[in-house]
């Protein structure tokens, strides 16, 4: 269970507060598929990154399976992020002097768990992404980095994935690909998407527009 209680988030630029959040509370249960709308600079990025622990509310709790995520410290937290979050950045923060296969393999290695090439290669298979394995990302397009960083964040089977816009830079059919391999993941794992494409958050369980700094279901 994921869950949000009165978290408020506000930026201040040159002594303005701008409120990105405001009063947000939600639950997420193991296992859910919620897909997160709303209007370009609505707080969806910010959501995201407050509820992987990437940033911290300005006010307001966060809890992951009940543990706080702001009374740990950052070595907890590190850990916990490491093995139990997978993550599709909007700029997909690859690694530049790692090749396709080493960047999807990085979680994995980072978590100390064995490095499961057959998987990582079957996921780069997956995305049509094969022979691009000895590729580093600036030798990739953007939608071929989006893949990419779409298997990295899968390849430790984690607890939670975290998408956001993970099929805004491919085409239809890419697109497609992309949502089976998340749906295959969502079987185990609790996935939290932004999503501009209709269809695809109609699919999920639930959908959450923010709008105004709050959100409605
Ligand atoms: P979305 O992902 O829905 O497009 P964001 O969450 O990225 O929106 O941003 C929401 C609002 O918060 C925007 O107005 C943006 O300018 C502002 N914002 C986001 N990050 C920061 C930051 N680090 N500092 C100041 N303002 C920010
Ligand atoms: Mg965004």
């Amino acid at each position: 269970m994921l869950e949000l209680s009165a978290v408020s988030k506000s930026y201040v630029i040159k002594d303005r507060q701008i409120e990105v959040l405001k009063n947000v509370s939600l639950k997420i249960p193991r296992g859910e598929f919620v897909a997160v709308v709303g209007r370009s600079g609505s707080g969806k990025s910010t959501l995201l990154s407050l509820m992987s622990g990437l940033d911290i509310p300005s006010s307001g709790i966060i809890r992951f399976d009940g543990a706080e995520i702001q009374s740990m410290n950052e070595d907890e937290l590190t850990l916990f992020r490491r093995d139990r979050m997978g993550f599709v950045f909007q700029s997909y923060h690859l690694i530049p002097s790692l090749n396709a296969l080493e960047n999807v393999l990085l979680p994995l290695e980072l978590a100390h768990k064995r490095k499961d090439f057959g998987r990582a290669k079957d996921l780069l298979e997956l995305v049509g992404l094969k022979d691009r394995m000895n590729h580093r990302p600036s030798e990739l397009s953007g939608g071929e980095q989006q893949r990419l960083s779409i298997c990295r964040a899968v390849v430790h089977r984690p607890a939670f994935i975290f998408a956001d816009e993970p099929t805004g830079n491919l085409d239809t059919n890419n697109g497609r690909v992309v949502m089976n391999l998340l749906r295959e993941m969502k079987e185990n794992s609790t996935l939290i998407m932004v999503t501009h494409d209709r269809s695809l958050a109609s699919e999920a369980h639930r959908q959450i527009e923010i709008r105004d700094g709050e959100i409605f279901e």
